[in-house]
């Protein structure tokens, strides 16, 4: 197709799909035509029916790429097409006044019609639940997300670029941003703007998607995480207005936090995480104002219900000052070194029939000799599947793996379909798979070579599901045995709530 016809379908794309006006559509076209420097319009015969019945924009996506138009320009043509950050939010408050869910499927809609979410590649990443006992955890690998580290992530929080625009890849000046080498062009972004504790905050949806309406709530100033007694209040105001989202804040510390430490956020969705799913392995108090419990989780999450704001908010402030200066040597809890604090928490919160639903998951990032990346973090043997922190989300059940494991998993598989193999000339021509060298010895071992391709696809599975169980165990400041929920028990029973 024409680059001029092309542009004549979109601005016809964009009063359908995008809630442009009808009144836009020759002015947009005449807009695009410019970006490229044409001056005449396409005369062809709009297909109506066809671009009506689009539920994604990737027939352009394909097309312009096809003509040789770059990832960059498509994005600022996608925006012009997209109604202005203003009148997106008044659409979305006009939503909002009949029903708040409306309103929020509203924008995301728009951000996947308007190829900010590209659903078709989330929808290419791999996802399975693994159903235990008493639990489940879900597992994808993420195939359009960056992989990062502890360490770089503490040299984000620590570095402080004056002069960067915009100071992260948080920060509101992102909207409209044309990008640069390290910020991926946001100018099809907009955002919404909330109110949360009489703080000024902002929700957009991540590009990333890990689960259903991803959200990301951020502070409109770029200042650092901290989880305070005011977060308790900000995220009962979120749930107050939506209450089909969860929100959950990261830990507002290194290792046991989220992969930006430096602009406070939360983050939220549609969805009902395998955590939200547990069951109480203790109950400690319930009466008509208050249920406080422990819960059957692979680490350590006290989980709090009322229908007051102010007495949930003030039980979970409690909570956060015990842990703070919670110590206990034998279980490796230090609360404190260096004039550093250790204990951190990660709080979710989500609404059921006007009741919050709080859940504290009690952290410590401390480090010793024996785990130098720390105590409470994933530990080496499992680094191989994943070595970032285990934020809010995987603490909550619910994995996003680097989508190398995809290759690297295809990879084993066809090595124990090997009649023989000699491992060491393998590495040489396969140095990528040399971290996967204890995995790869262990399944040889136990299985032998030769295996069938059914066979070798389930392994890999099954080895994925316990490494991320054992991951979230490694997180567990209690551990699920004798001493840890004695331990544990007597720590929720000194608060008392
Ligand atoms: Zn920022």
């Amino acid at each position: 197709m024409d680059l001029e016809d092309l542009l004549k379908d979109l601005s016809y794309y964009s009063i359908y799909h995008l809630g442009r006006s009808k009144f836009d559509q020759v002015y947009l076209e005449n807009l695009l035509l410019d970006e490229f420097n044409l001056s005449c319009p396409s005369n062809k015969e709009i297909n109506v029916k066809e671009i009506k019945e689009l539920k994604t924009p990737d027939k352009f996506i394909d097309e312009l790429k096809n003509i040789g138009i770059s990832e960059t320009k498509i994005t600022k043509i996608f925006a012009l097409l997209t109604p202005s950050p203003s009148q997106v939010i008044d659409t979305f408050n006009n939503y909002r006044k009949i029903d708040s869910t409306l309103a929020l499927d509203y924008l995301y809609n728009l951000q996947i019609k308007n190829n900010y979410i590209k659903k078709s590649f989330l929808e290419k990443n791999i996802h399975w639940i693994n159903k235990m006992k008493d639990n489940e955890i879900e597992i994808t690998i993420n195939l359009s997300k960056p992989e990062k580290n502890n360490s770089d992530i503490i040299k984000n929080l620590l570095k402080k670029e004056e002069n960067k625009y915009p100071q992260c890849s948080l920060c509101i000046e992102n909207m409209g941003y044309r990008g640069d080498d390290k910020i991926p062009p946001r100018q099809n972004l907009r955002i919404l703007p909330l109110s949360l504790n009489n703080e000024e905050w902002f929700l957009q949806f991540s590009p990333y998607g890990y689960f259903q309406e991803h959200a990301i709530i951020i502070n409109k100033v770029h200042k650092p995480m901290r989880i305070t007694k005011s977060t308790f209040f900000c995220l009962c105001d979120f749930v107050d207005q939506f209450d089909s989202y969860f929100i959950g804040s990261n830990c507002d510390l290194p290792i046991v936090g989220g992969s930006i430490l430096s602009h406070e956020h939360y983050q939220g969705g549609k969805y009902t995480m395998p955590l939200m799913k547990a069951k109480d392995r203790y109950i400690f108090k319930t009466n008509n104002k208050i249920k406080v419990s422990y819960l059957d989780w692979f680490n350590s999450c006290v989980k709090v219900e009322s229908k007051d704001k102010k007495i949930l908010c003030e039980a979970l402030e409690k909570i956060k000052e015990a842990w703070y200066s919670y110590q206990n040597d034998q279980l490796d809890i230090i609360p404190f070194s260096n004039g550093q604090r250790h204990n951190g928490i990660t709080p979710i919160i989500r609404k059921e029939n006007k009741t919050y639903i709080a859940y504290i998951i009690l952290r410590n990032n401390y480090c010793n000799k024996e785990f130098p990346e720390g105590i409470f973090h994933a530990h080496k043997e499992y680094h191989n599947i994943k070595h970032e922190g285990i934020g809010l989300i995987e603490a909550m059940g619910y994995f996003i793996l680097p989508g190398r494991l995809k290759n690297e998993c295809e990879e084993i598989e066809k090595l124990l379909e090997n009649k023989e193999i000699d491992l060491p000339k393998y590495y040489l021509s396969h140095k990528e798979m040399k971290i996967h060298h204890n995995l790869i010895n262990k399944l040889i071992n136990n299985y032998g070579l030769g295996l069938k391709k059914e066979f070798t696809h389930q392994l890999l599975i099954d080895e994925i599901n316990s490494t991320c169980v054992n991951i979230l165990k490694n997180t567990a400041v209690f551990k699920n045995d004798e001493r840890g929920n004695k331990e544990a028990i007597k720590f929720i029973e000194s608060i008392k709530l």
